[in-house]
């Protein structure tokens, strides 16, 4: 069945002119010199969405060495460096945009400041495979055969050329990739060997060059990261060997200091470092534990049979809340399913910051207190609960609080930002505490209580549109569309890559599959992340798709939860 690279010029020539939809002559094979081109999809006009194209290089062309493949680490970090050679490549060797529509664009979806595994790229024993889309060039709707021809035959070569062939790529920059990545992941894991939940490396640069900007900030005075010295540690790494920074132990930690100071922003490396970097991004060795969820207030968001009873009781009409439902949270209420919905996931490390917080569920202080009765107030604060999710359920927390002193005595560790610099307080905080007594009152209980799994509903996830047709599609990073429902995710602040987004849109409508008796939501995600880990992200979608990117179960898990239609009920109780 396969044709060669002639037929397909012959082909697109004989197109030349004709309407659009003949196109589709081209779908299937080409044998090129040194690869195959599969056209998997062609669009139906100009204007939709790019037809989708891989490149299939065997491996003993693009002759890239064992040690580049050598462990799981190695080889996602080594197709993220593919990935970012061909963006490159076919930015410096395609023609670009030329007739109508999406004409005569080859594109393959653009990396991140994040080392990520992605679908763009596949690299197997036998072959390196790239996955990418053309805009099948027309003028108007007629087939601009000529421009096919060099688009595929002139421009595709040089962009596989350039990126998927080992001797052609600077190897340099190819082992610094791989082996920052491969440092970055075992600097993880040695993390819960040494009971430490995150890692910021001494010279690393933490601030954005802006606020829609990941890359580092480079402009003005930038503070490089130096330890403070109790938080000191020295960790060995397998390429770059030892590294000095702070470690932050389990437990509380208090982040303290005066506004401006960098408090936000060390907080929010600390949220970034359950990701790889890249080489010169500035957070290469800051890296968090896998379990670290950030959590902030949404109000408006829904909530759907959420145990929030450890944090909200005694709701005015007597409303149930430990099966609580509403589709317009609180700022407070929003908080704390937050965090319900983060433990049922099994999260080890919830990251707050006051800035995106309810103060309502932050601090009840001993003057409100005595106005108001704990009877009469619904919220139980967090600070009267984080150390019964440490103590009972291993969950530690790490909270930016410049606010309120009365935190000094639940805290463990306090760090202070001074100058965008850390310094270690919590000898000072700690006696503040003893001196000045707070006469706030505990009013968390004894324990944190109790936790309730939910079972998904399987009918609430429609995905079709009034018709039979499937609609599920990523909007943009924060949103999803699902059938009829816009799912608004820009409170999951912990995604980076609009490729996630898209994996965890269709992940959504596979995770029906495993919805069947009384699998509950985490065995369901636990499921969905097992099928793409054992074979590959294609289990997401009919047609071979590069535009997916590695994502977490609590992303989608909290997806899910903040679909509209969703519908659970509670797990008969099991420990
Ligand atoms: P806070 O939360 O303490 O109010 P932020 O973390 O929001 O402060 O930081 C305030 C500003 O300072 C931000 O614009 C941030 O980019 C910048 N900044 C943070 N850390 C550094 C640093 N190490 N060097 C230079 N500028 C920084
Ligand atoms: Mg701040």
């Amino acid at each position: 069945m396969s044709s060669d690279k002639f037929q397909l010029k012959q082909t697109l020539n004989r197109l030349d002119g004709r309407s659009y939809k003949a196109y589709h002559d081209i779908k299937g094979e080409f044998q090129f010199d040194q690869f195959t081109v599969f056209v998997d999809h062609v669009q139906g006009d100009p204007f939709a969405k790019p037809s989708r194209v891989r490149v299939r290089v065997p491996r003993q062309f693009a002759r890239f060495p064992e040690n580049t493949v050598k462990n799981k680490s190695r080889t996602i970090a080594l197709r993220d460096f593919l990935a970012r050679n061909f963006h490159n490549a076919a930015r410096k060797y395609s023609g670009g945009n030329r007739g109508t529509g999406h004409s005569g664009d080859i594109r393959i979806q653009k990396p991140g400041q994040e080392i990520l595994e992605r679908s763009s790229i596949i690299v197997t024993d036998d072959f390196v495979e790239a996955r990418f889309t053309m805009g099948l060039p027309a003028f108007g709707r007629r087939i601009a055969g000529q421009h096919a021809a060099a688009m595929f035959l002139n421009e595709l070569p040089q962009i596989v050329e350039h990126s998927l062939f080992y001797k052609n790529l600077d190897q340099n920059d190819l082992y610094n990739h791989i082996e920052t990545s491969e440092d970055a992941d075992a600097l993880r894991e040695k993390l819960e060997t040494v009971n430490i939940v995150a890692f910021v490396a001494d010279g690393a640069i933490l601030p954005r060059a802006s606020g829609i900007d990941p890359r580092p900030l480079s402009r003005g005075n930038v503070v490089p990261f130096q330890s403070p010295g109790p938080f000191r540690l020295e960790i060995e790494l397998p390429n770059r060997g030892k590294i000095t920074g702070m470690g932050v132990p389990e437990g509380i930690t208090l982040i303290v200091g005066g506004g401006y100071h960098g408090k936000s922003t060390l907080l929010k490396a600390i949220e970034t470092g359950i990701y790889n970097h890249i080489p010169g991004d500035g957070r290469e060795f800051t890296v968090t534990v896998p379990g670290a969820v950030k959590i902030r207030a949404m109000d408006g968001r829904n909530i759907e049979k959420v145990n929030i009873s450890p944090f909200i009781n005694n709701l005015p009409f007597g409303t149930d809340t430990t099966a609580f439902s509403t589709e317009n949270a609180s700022g407070s209420t929003s908080q704390a399913a937050t965090i319900i919905e983060a433990v049922e996931m099994k999260a080890s490390l919830l990251l707050i910051d006051e800035d995106t917080s309810a103060t309502n569920f932050m601090i009840r202080d001993h003057r409100m207190q005595e106005l108001v009765s704990k009877d009469k107030e619904p919220i139980t604060p967090f600070i009267d609960k984080t150390r019964q999710l440490f103590e009972g359920l291993r969950v530690s927390t790490i909270l930016v609080i410049g606010g309120s002193g009365d935190y000094f005595s639940v805290a463990d560790h306090v760090i202070g930002m001074k100058d965008y610099l850390p310094v270690d307080m919590t000898r000072a905080a700690h006696d503040i505490s003893e001196k000045y007594k707070t006469e706030r009152r505990h009013e968390g209980g004894a324990s944190f209580g109790g936790l309730t799994e939910r079972v998904p509903i399987k009918e609430s996830f429609d995905p079709s549109r009034g018709r039979k047709a499937v609609k599920i599609s990523a909007g943009g990073l924060h949103s999803i569309g699902f059938g009829t429902y816009t799912i608004d995710l820009s409170d999951l602040e912990q995604l980076v890559d609009i490729g996630q987004t898209r994996a965890i849109a269709d992940a959504i409508y596979h995770a029906t599959r495993y919805m069947q008796g009384n699998r509950t939501l985490k065995e369901i995600i636990r499921d969905v992340l097992s099928v793409i880990d054992e074979k590959g992200f294609d289990v997401l979608d009919r047609v071979p798709s590069g535009e997916y990117a590695a994502f977490r179960g609590f992303e989608l898990a909290g997806a899910i939860n903040r679909l509209r239609s969703i519908r659970m009920r509670q797990a008969e109780k099991k420990d």
